[in-house]
């Protein structure tokens, strides 16, 4: 079998369980491993440590499958990693409240590269690298066979990163029925549509779930502004817990039309008045600050600013002018739920652009809750990185104009 061995100084990751192994902890390479196969990797010493896929183009070089050093990982371990992770989100499903999750999420569940969310009967698939591509009938197959009540695969292999891998976009049907045009999930009261073939990555944010409902349990009687609404996600957990207003504004006229539809299909007991903004959010802030208009609740999900630790300025310089902003729309005592889905953004750093957004709105803020990515996107302790959803619940206390 194809075999790297690693650099004695560069080992150490590796053999404390962590999946990536960069291109420069590598001292040699014996064989010639193609695309996504899998290599034996050693430690400085020539011991076995495991098996990962082979990424000649990433400056990941290979992503560690497992650690076991006599399991080779073939199309029966693939099946059974797949078949394993769907069973961890039995129980979550079987409770009912959501008929949507996800179910394979990445390196975290011991599958490097490998997403797999489901939509009430559809599995979606997004495969970002070698290792993944290399499996993929595989894990179709072992979707189709595992997921109760799969009716079809779908691929939306499309991300960017997976240039760097050396692979090009894929889309379309992998097993099973063609998914409908929309698919209707239901999140507790609250509908959603979710176009898989257009829709963001595999077409819903799943992983705000649980920041949904923490964001709905403020927002009774409440005027709410919901940045970056996408399909309605926080909007839509504010109408359904009585909101008095509920203000939706985006850069995409397409997805703002679904989430209008979506706004029809959800509870609306307390009568909000609903609005679609297509705008920029930077400037739709700027417009509602001249305005002095003011709101008890604001939501700031924005799309990832920092890709890189390279462009970790830039990316802060984002955060803290949307965050500077939005406070000072807030109404004595109001709320500002904030999210970040950088990985390169730490919470330290996030919370430290938090408050010195604060600081120059003139605004005293409280920490009231602290949010991550769902539960059915878990991270391994071994692999940090696969954190990469934080949000802060902050409350405007008090001010030196203001004491309240
Ligand atoms: N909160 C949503 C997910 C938001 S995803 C949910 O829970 O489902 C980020 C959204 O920001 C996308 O819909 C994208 O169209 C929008 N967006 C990106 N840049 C923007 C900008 N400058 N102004 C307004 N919307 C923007």
């Amino acid at each position: 079998m194809n075999k790297v061995i690693l650099h004695p100084r560069r080992e150490y990751a590796t053999v404390h369980h962590h999946p990536w192994i960069f291109s420069g902890a590598i001292r040699t390479v014996s064989g010639s491993p193609g695309i996504g196969e899998t290599v034996a990797v050693c430690d400085a010493r020539g011991t076995c440590i495991g098996h990962g896929s082979w990424s000649p183009s990433s400056q990941i070089r290979v992503r560690m499958l497992s650690f076991v050093p006599d399991e080779v990982p073939d199309a029966t371990f693939i099946r059974k990693r797949v078949a394993e992770s769907v069973a961890r989100r039995g129980a979550f499903l079987a409770r009912g409240a959501t008929n949507a999750c996800r179910l394979v999420n990445a390196e975290s569940d011991g599958l490097p590269g490998v997403v797999a969310d489901f939509y009430n009967g559809v599995a979606v698939v997004q495969l970002a690298t070698a290792g993944a591509e290399f499996w993929k009938d595989e894990i179709a197959a072992a979707l189709m066979e595992s997921v109760p009540g799969c009716t079809g695969v779908w691929n939306r292999s499309d991300v960017d990163s997976r240039v760097r891998e050396g692979l090009s976009p894929e889309t379309g049907l992998l097993a099973g029925a063609e998914p409908p045009e929309l698919i209707e999930i239901y999140e507790g009261t609250i509908r959603y549509l979710v176009d898989v073939r257009k829709g963001h990555k595999t077409g819903f944010y799943l992983d705000q779930r649980e920041a949904r409902a923490t964001v709905g349990s403020y927002a009774k009687g409440a005027d709410v502004l919901n940045c970056f609404s996408y399909t309605g996600g926080f909007g839509l957990a504010a109408q359904a817990a009585g909101a008095r207003t509920v203000t939706h504004v985006d850069a995409s006229a397409d997805a703002l039309e679904i989430a209008r539809r979506n706004a029809e299909l959800t509870p609306n007991s307390a009568g909000a008045a609903i609005d679609f903004i297509v705008a920029d959010v930077f400037k739709q802030l700027r417009l509602y600050r001249d305005q002095g208009r003011q709101f008890d609740l604001i939501v700031l999900d924005p799309p990832k600013f920092a890709d890189t630790k390279a462009s970790l300025m830039r990316a802060t310089r984002g955060y803290k002018d949307i965050n500077l902003l939005a406070m000072k729309l807030l109404r004595p005592g109001g709320i500002l739920a904030t999210f970040s889905c950088s990985g390169a953004v730490t919470p330290e750093l996030f919370a430290k652009v938090c408050a010195e957004a604060a600081f120059d709105a003139k605004r005293d803020m409280q920490i009231v809750e602290r949010t991550r990515q769902a539960a059915d996107h878990p991270v391994l302790l071994s692999f940090p990185e696969g954190l990469y959803l934080k949000g802060l619940v902050l409350r405007h206390s008090f001010c030196g104009k203001c004491q309240m």
